[in-house]
């Protein structure tokens, strides 16, 4: 048996070892899940409610613990920690009305009667990244679930500790302790048996694009339905019109939020050129303002990053002569701390085309709208982005052009449970959350009756 061990991020100091399972471990997990699945989905729709609402009873009464834990593994700030906790509760209370609203259809046709049925895949497997372990967890088992599925879940390497006590809470809610499994160990070996297992009937993917990618082409050789959440490289689109004040002073929050660790983070900062000069006034005291430091205190806005290669990776990306127009502040000492930068490239660098996915902002000149879009558009990613201008036209008219899945008018909100969430392009396929989310776990059943004459 092999383990891994978890560090924390903040201090270095080693929160302790998890047992990383192998192909057979997988297999026996996925085995149980099947027999869980049946049970799970004769259920009466109404106790499978009832089921997930006392899962999120169970989570609300431990919002405090588990909020510890993500601080202790992944470094979030504590303020932050107890949000994401709130939100596994929430997104399990609005998807524990699933059960009971999966209705089908009723179809009017010739000679008999026509109806549809949303019957559940079997077992999900749900792959989840290490930057926002429990968020990422919950929108693939919570709707699954509700949908009449099992679970197996693989948490990532780095940020496995809250992902191991949901499972927990779970079963302590009553949930029967092979319907939902979290399965700690490798990508290449965990993952990888979830999307060649051939009872693992769909893989919800978040992660790089690279892997996402591998996870897809070797999905396809069962014709497994896959759900992808991948990179990003968000512009933030500042026109002239809008209002510059509260553009600059939100700029930061848009991509330094988790350290910039953030599939939806606005990493490129396109201004309108006759407004530039004086939005860098105005975003170096924003930047500044940014508090950085011990994840543990309520006044910490933004914590470490996740690990020490990660680190490494981030500071490849601002080399000595980097165009650095200004940083904020960071703690030294133990801990993998890298503060706010904000970097002035060419259009064509690389700091400008690759997800850094650390707290590392460009800031481009643009001409006019056109350039705008087109700049917005000159990425193979399309997660996510925001648009500051007070004109509602065009708000309208940019929103329709830039090519991402969840897109904002003055102001930098992705995520909310109730609406849909992905990527266009390479950042993903399909999408998660909002009222549909249980559909995604379903395949459609349509049965014809034969009625006769009337
Ligand atoms: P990653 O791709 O390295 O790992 C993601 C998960 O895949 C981990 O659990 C990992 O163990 C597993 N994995 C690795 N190799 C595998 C393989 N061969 N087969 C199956 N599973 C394998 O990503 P990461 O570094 O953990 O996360 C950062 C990335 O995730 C960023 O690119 C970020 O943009 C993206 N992300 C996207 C969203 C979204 O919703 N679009 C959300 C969060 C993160």
């Amino acid at each position: 048996m092999s383990t891994s061990t978890v560090i924390n991020p903040a201090t270095e100091d080693v929160v302790g070892d998890v047992e990383l399972l192998d192909v057979d471990a997988v297999d026996d997990a996925v085995a149980r899940a099947v027999v869980a699945q049946r049970r799970w989905a004769r259920l009466a729709p109404a106790e499978r409610a009832g089921a997930l609402r006392a899962f999120a009873a169970v989570v609300d009464a431990h919002i405090g613990e588990l909020a510890a834990l993500e601080v202790a593994n992944s470094g979030h700030p504590i303020g932050q920690a107890e949000w994401e906790a709130g939100h596994v509760r929430d997104v399990l209370t609005y998807y524990a009305a699933g059960p009971e609203r999966l209705i089908g259809q009723q179809i009017p046709v010739a000679g008999g009667i026509d109806i549809t049925f949303n019957e559940p895949l079997g077992v999900v497997g749900i792959i989840t990244p290490w930057n926002f372990p429990m968020t990422i967890a919950s929108w693939g088992f919570a709707p699954a679930l509700a949908a009449g599925n099992a679970v197996v879940l693989k948490p990532a390497e780095w940020t496995p500790l809250t992902s191991l006590r949901l499972a927990e809470l779970a079963v302590a809610a009553g949930l029967d302790p092979d319907l939902f499994q979290v399965l700690p160990g490798a990508g290449p070996v965990v993952g990888m048996r979830f999307v060649t297992h051939p009872q693992v009937r769909k893989i919800v993917f978040t992660g790089s694009t690279a892997v996402g990618t591998r996870v897809m082409a070797d999905a396809a050789a069962q014709v497994k339905r896959v759900t992808l959440e991948l990179g990003g490289k968000s512009a933030n689109i500042v026109f002239d019109d809008c209002d510059l004040e509260r553009a600059a002073a939100t700029a930061p929050y848009g991509v330094f939020d988790n350290a910039g660790q953030d599939c939806c983070a606005r990493s490129r900062i396109l201004v309108q050129r006759n407004v530039y000069d004086r939005f860098m006034e105005l975003l170096e005291p924003a930047v500044a303002g940014v508090k950085v430091g011990d994840p543990t205190s309520r006044d910490t806005e933004m914590g470490p990053l996740v690990s020490r290669k990660h680190w490494e990776s981030v500071r490849g990306y601002v080399p000595e002569d980097a165009p650095v127009a200004f940083r904020g502040s960071a703690p030294s000492g133990p801990g993998f701390w890298f503060p706010p930068t904000v970097l002035t490239p060419q259009r064509t660098d690389r700091t400008v085309t690759e997800e850094i996915f650390g707290p590392v902002v460009t800031v481009l000149a643009f001409e006019d709208e056109a350039d705008a879009i087109s700049l917005a558009n000159d990425t193979s990613y399309g997660l996510s982005g925001s648009i500051w201008t007070e004109n509602v036209s065009r708000a309208l008219r940019v929103s329709r052009a830039v090519e991402a899945g969840n897109l904002s008018v003055n102001s930098h909100s992705s995520v909310r449970y109730s609406t849909p969430f992905g990527g266009f392009k390479q950042s993903g396929l399909g999408r998660e959350l909002g009222p549909d989310a249980p559909l995604h776990f379903t395949e459609t059943k349509n049965l014809f009756i034969a009625m006769g004459e009337i």
